[in-house]
This record gives structure tokens, C-alpha cells and sequence, in this order.
């Protein structure tokens, strides 16, 4: 499709969008009066207007039905998470008892790695991107401690080449192979979430198994923006956060995913709670722990319903709409913002560079772009003129143009707006 950067070809693009009522949905902050442009859906995704009902419904079962709500709110709190399981698997790609929401996502990372990262005195080495984000890299080095070894050691990057924003498939591979017998856990994000590269899942996990360790995914920057294949891929178990592309509100609980394979796997290990009980005899108040069969067996506390209200009205959205139509969009208006950024580059002579994979295959919603010669008053323009952007140092912007709620006349008017912030200097 060829491009026009002009205000009524974003709109008759707008026009055709069959997912413009959505923009609707959700709740825009507002500068200078106006609805802002909003391209930091990765970071934290915008409110649902049908959150606050959601949200509502449990302050007002607590209200007026106290401790009985557990069983007789409008959606019983005891089960709740229940609700979750359809519509997440397939947002994910996995079977609905592969899938719960519990906890948040670093604290599901650490306790899926109790599982699924056992080191031996042969077998202890992680692999893990060069810059994983940096909770990811903690944990990593305090599991690595915690059962004895050393980072330096236990801990493996793959690094990008000289002068690459990237990694390349065929290093992660090479290395994952040259670890062979040694590796016992690859555990990589499956978006990156500085440059928006999307890693080949089904072959990363694939090549893992090949040489015996198991394979996660941290999805935080991936759930509700890739088109994930978890169960038919074989990955043991992932997890990700809500806030994000799903919309769920700043901090809130995380999903998890864990492969139907290690459902009744006695020895496999794990930290357990009465939540994870065995559902119909969980008030009996027993004392052996008897774990639901099930991604549920790996949940530990009572529920934070309040919390999980919003993100299952976030959820709604993506059950009405379905990934397909959503990547459909998402793939469409990044190009167009792929465009609008070269267009603006040649105007003002900007050097701007891309360092998200062109190749659509490898990147979704995401465009990280280095301003070469620009500065933070650059950013602080933006941000005044009402485009919501997050600067990384040296002088990066992530620009997330998410596509359940932005307009592609939002990608034109932003295109005005940095060229008029570049000129102004
Ligand atoms: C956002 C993000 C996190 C955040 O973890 P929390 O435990 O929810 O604070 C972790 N990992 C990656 C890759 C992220 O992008």
C-alpha cells in the first residue's frame, strides 16, 4: 500500500478502520483540551471506560454483601480468576487450564523458575538476552545465588553483533547449541522491550528442548500484541503483565502460562498456597496440599479482586475483537507511522534512525527511534504539545501506536508536531 502523509488520507484511513468505535472505549488524558496522542501503551495502557463498572461491581457487593461475596457477589470472588481462563488462553495461545492470573509478573517469573529451573552440577546454566530488562536481570542473578552458583558463570547473554541494534536468530541458536548440555534454562523476552524486536518463539523454544532445558518467555511486552502459539510451540511456561498492551491499570496482576505437560508432574517443584488447593475440598482446611490440576495449582493467595476487576474488563475488549483483527490494525498503522517518521526525516534532514526490525515479521507495535542530534527539550516539546512518548537515554523514543485505541490521523498530526519540535530549536 503506498502512503500519503497528509491529514485526509490518515483520515479516510480512519475511516475504513473497522476498529475505530474502540478509540471510544477508553479514556485519554487531556493537554491543552485536547485528547492527547497517546504512544505509551507499552509502558501503561490507557483506562477502559468499562473498568470503573467492573471495579464498582465488587465495592458494592463488598458493601452490601461483606464476607458473603465470596459466594453470592454477582461474580463470586472465590473463582474469579476463572473468568479469565477462555479468553486469555486465547489470547495467548494455550488451553484454558494452562493459563491463570495471579500475583505480578517478576514474583511469577521467581516462582515459575522454582519450577522449572532446577541446576545440577552439570546442568545450571541460564541464557538470556544481552539487556534484558533490568528486573528480569536481577532475578536471574539472585536464582542464580540462591542455588549456589555465580552469575558470571551461570548466567549466559547473547550479545548483539558490533554495531547492531539486534540480536540475530542465528546467534541465539548458535550459542543455545555451544551451551548444549550445560543449559538448563533459556528464558528471554519475547518483545524486547527497549528496541520492539520479536524474537522467533517456536524456534528458540524448540532448539531449548533440543539440547534438554527448559524454555520461558517473559511476555510482558508481548500479551495482547503478538499473535502467541504457547501451547502448539511446547514452551514450558511464561508470564506477563497486565498494564501494558492489556490495559488492566499501573502495577496490576500478572497471567501465567504453564504448559499442559508439567500439569501432573509430582516432581516437579513449587512454592504452594491454599489457592492452589484442590477447589472443592480447599475450606475443608486440610493439611496436604493436594494442587488443583491445572496453571491454577500454581496459585498461591486468596485473590486480589478488586485489581483483577479492571483487567477483566480490559479483557472483554480483546474477546469482542480477537487478535487477528487486532494485528490486522496494529501492522497497518505501524507502517504508517514507519512512514510519517521517514517523510518528516527527509523534511527536516533528521537522521532519525529506526532501530526496530523493518521486517514486520519481527517487530508488532512497537517503533524505537534514535534522534541522532536531538535532545531532551525535543521530548519535552513533545510531551508539552500533547504526545505521550517515553525518552530513553541517549536520545531514543519508544513510540507504541496501540492499535486498539489510536487513529492513524493521531500519526499524522504527531508527524506535524515533531517536525514543528525539531524546527523550533
Ligand atoms: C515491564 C516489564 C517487567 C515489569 O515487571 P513487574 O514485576 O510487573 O514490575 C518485567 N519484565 C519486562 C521484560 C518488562 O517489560
Amino acid at each position: 500500500m503506498t502512503f500519503e502523509n497528509t491529514r485526509e488520507f490518515a483520515q479516510d484511513l480512519d475511516n475504513k478502520d473497522v476498529l475505530r468505535q474502540y478509540q471510544d472505549e477508553f479514556i485519554f488524558p487531556k493537554v491543552n483540551d485536547k485528547k492527547v496522542i497517546y504512544f505509551t501503551g507499552n509502558s501503561l495502557g490507557l483506562q477502559p471506560k468499562r473498568a470503573k463498572s467492573y471495579v464498582d461491581e465488587i465495592l458494592n457487593d463488598w458493601a452490601n454483601l461483606a464476607v458473603e461475596g465470596h459466594f453470592y457477589a454477582q461474580k463470586p470472588w472465590w473463582d474469579y480468576h476463572e473468568r479469565f481462563a477462555n479468553p486469555l488462553s486465547s489470547i495467548v495461545g494455550a488451553l484454558p487450564s494452562e493459563v491463570t492470573v495471579m500475583n505480578t509478573l517478576t514474583v511469577n517469573l521467581h516462582l515459575l523458575m522454582v519450577s522449572f529451573y532446577q541446576p545440577t552440577a552439570t546442568q545450571y546454566k541460564i541464557i538470556c538476552e544481552e539487556k534484558a530488562f533490568p528486573s528480569d536481570q536481577y532475578m536471574f542473578q539472585s536464582q542464580v545465588h540462591f542455588h549456589g552458583y555465580q552469575p558470571e558463570d551461570a548466567i549466559v547473554e547473547i550479545k548483539r553483533r558490533e554495531g547492531e541494534h539486534n540480536l540475530r536468530l542465528e546467534d541465539i541458536l548458535a550459542k543455545i547449541a555451544q551451551v548444549g548440555d550445560a543449559l538448563a534454562l533459556v528464558l528471554i523476552g519475547g518483545v524486547n522491550y527497549y528496541t520492539g524486536q520479536v524474537f522467533d518463539m517456536k524456534a528458540i523454544t524448540q532448539a531449548g528442548h533440543q539440547v534438554g532445558a527448559k524454555v520461558g518467555w517473559d511476555l510482558a511486552h508481548a500479551a495482547g500484541n503478538v499473535k502467541l502459539h504457547l501451547h502448539d510451540w511446547n514452551v514450558d511456561f511464561a508470564a506477563w503483565c497486565s498494564y501494558k498492551y492489556m490495559n488492566s491499570g499501573p502495577g496490576n496482576a500478572s497471567g501465567c502460562f504453564i504448559h499442559e505437560q508439567h500439569h501432573n508432574n509430582p516432581n516437579l517443584p513449587r512454592f504452594a498456597g491454599w489457592w492452589g488447593h484442590n477447589k472443592e475440598r480447599r475450606f475443608k482446611m486440610e493439611p496436604n496440599f493436594d494442587p488443583i490440576h491445572g496453571a491454577d495449582g500454581w496459585q498461591i493467595s486468596n485473590l486480589p479482586v478488586l485489581s483483577l476487576a479492571p483487567y477483566l474488563a480490559s479483557v472483554t475488549l480483546f474477546e469482542e475483537i480477537g487478535m487477528d483483527a487486532l494485528i490486522l490494525k496494529r501492522d497497518k498503522i505501524t507502517a504508517y507511522l514507519e512512514f510519517i517518521l521517514h517523510e518528516i526525516d527527509q523534511e527536516v534532514n533528521g537522521n532519525f534512525e529506526i532501530i526496530t526490525p523493518a521486517n514486520p515479521s519481527e517487530r508488532a507495535c512497537q517503533l524505537s527511534v534514535f534522534l541522532h542530534g536531538e535532545g531532551r527539550s525535543l521530548f519535552d516539546y513533545l510531551m508539552k504539545n500533547g504526545v505521550i512518548t517515553d525518552w530513553r537515554e541517549p536520545n531514543v523514543i519508544r513510540l507504541a501506536p496501540v492499535p486498539m485505541y489510536c487513529s492513524f490521523e493521531d500519526m499524522y498530526e504527531f508527524g506535524q508536531i515533531l517536525k514543528a519540535g525539531i524546527l523550533a530549536k
